[in-house]
């Protein structure tokens, strides 16, 4: 899958322009703006083909997948395998996320009586190109927003929740196809008249965290809607008692007692935490300096719920571990319980702050749009503005490029064009190809000097 991802970047490099982004979020733009894109009609091939093969694609062609299990792998060569966290209310994140992208805006279509547009290809010079374009990176949020989604939502995550926990907890696309999955006629399943020994080493094999041997005890089959067919289990199992094969749909099975886990790791009130702090998290993350891209955002809503339940073990158990370190032992804190419980209050502290951010993000969006609409309370709101954007620039962990753009324009609406200069010194070295602002940073910087 990444020697193909390789090649579709590199025939953009060397010709200029390729097949548009196979990346299933191009969803949207299908529904929401009727632009037929790559990425639609591969959803549309994967969704059908789970609701006849089952759910392979996660295992099979998903690079995030391909990099958890890398991590998964890595750690397990240096002798460490996280342990899988058990939560019932975090699962809802995938089906929450699912809901964000592909039907808040359907609602949201309906209630104001839009008609759904028409589907129809377009073009570069149309501004999108549906099939083929020259703007290869045009949903790529920018190199460090990029590498660190990957490192959250490929490694950290991981580690903290267990094997394929961004698969478990986060990816939308897991949702849809894992609905389809309970229809699929075929499932990994135990051989007719099959000698299963119930050693379980298909349960041990797999990294999906299903325990494979009672799925196929109970129903001949494995049920569970996080089996991704990688036949690990088929591979592993010493009697070769497991194929993939035709079996009946699985349904809601999986909610019965062979495939739900004995125990889960949060109490109740935990639960309850975990989805407060891990829905404020998401919301705080979300766009945040206008950089932060969806899942990624989902990624750290799920962390954060995470480090509020681990702080709350660290208090109250007696014994807290995380891999390959022992927390606490006995009542007693340890130094790496210390120094988790540091990182861990710092984690929630930027997320506190995140959200005073987005909240100074949100009003200056709304003023945004008073200000550029020029009506006649323009400039009241613009100084309005020009507090809201000192606020994220002076209290803020970085300032945007958009910050800096907006400071300038508002110091130019409000006639005060010498406010203008050091936010587009700022910006003239965030964009240093962007002649516009150079020449105008030029001529402020002339103006002024010579008075
Ligand atoms: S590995 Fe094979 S024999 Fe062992 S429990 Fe699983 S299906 Fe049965
Ligand atoms: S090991 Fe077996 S049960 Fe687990 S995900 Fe892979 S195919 Fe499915």
């Amino acid at each position: 899958m990444h020697l193909v991802i390789a090649i579709h970047i590199a025939t953009w490099l060397v010709f200029g322009e390729t097949l548009a982004p196979l990346e299933l979020n191009e969803t949207m733009f299908t529904l929401e703006l009727g632009i037929v894109t790559v990425g639609f009609l591969l959803m549309a091939l994967i969704i059908l083909s789970t609701l006849i093969f089952g759910r392979f694609f996660c295992s099979w062609g998903c690079h995030v997948l391909a990099l958890q299990d890398l991590t998964s792998w890595g750690l397990e060569k240096i002798g460490l395998r996280p342990k899988p966290v058990r939560s019932r209310l975090l699962l809802l994140g995938p089906l929450a996320v699912m809901a964000a992208m592909f039907l808040w805006p359907q609602i949201e279509r309906l209630a104001a009586g839009r008609p759904f547009p028409s589907l129809h290809l377009s073009e570069d010079v149309d501004g999108f190109g549906s099939l083929v374009t020259s703007d290869f990176l045009r949903n790529l949020p920018g190199p460090w927003i990029t590498l660190l989604t990957f490192v959250i939502a490929g490694g950290i995550i991981v580690y903290l929740l267990g094997s394929r926990s961004f698969c478990r907890y986060v990816c939308p696309y897991g949702a849809v196809f894992s609905l389809s999955d309970r229809i699929a006629p075929s499932r990994i399943r135990l051989d007719a008249g099959a000698d299963c020994a119930s050693c379980a080493a298909c349960t041990a094999a797999c990294s999906s965290d299903i325990r494979v041997h009672e799925e196929v005890k109970q129903y001949g089959a494995v049920v569970s809607p996080s089996c991704l067919k990688d036949l690990d289990c088929v591979a592993a199992c010493p009697s070769e008692a497991l194929h993939w094969g035709w079996a009946r749909p699985a349904g809601f099975r999986s909610w019965t007692t062979a495939s739900r886990p004995k125990r889960y790791d949060f109490t109740w009130p935990e639960e309850l935490a975990a989805l407060a702090v891990g829905i404020v998290g998401f919301f705080a993350f979300r766009s945040l300096y206008g950089q932060v891209p969806l899942l990624a955002a989902a990624t750290l809503g799920i962390l954060t719920g995470w480090s509020c339940v681990f702080l709350i073990h660290l208090v109250k158990r007696r014994d807290v571990r995380l891999i390959p370190f022992q927390m606490k032992r006995g009542g007693k804190m340890r130094w790496p319980g210390y120094c988790a419980a540091a990182v861990g209050v710092a984690f929630l502290s930027l997320m506190i702050h995140s959200v005073v951010v987005r909240l100074h993000e949100a009003r200056g969006h709304a003023l945004w749009d008073q200000v550029s609409s020029a009506n006649e309370h323009s400039v009241e709101a613009g100084y309005l503005l020009m507090q809201e954007l000192r606020w994220i620039h002076d209290w803020g962990v970085w300032t945007p490029p958009y910050v800096n753009d907006r400071l300038a324009r508002t110091a130019i609406i409000l006639n005060r064009p010498e406010w203008a200069i050091e936010p587009l010194k700022r910006l003239s070295q965030q964009w240093p190809d962007n002649q516009f602002v150079i020449d105008e940073l030029a001529a402020l910087q002339t103006q002024f000097r010579t008075r």
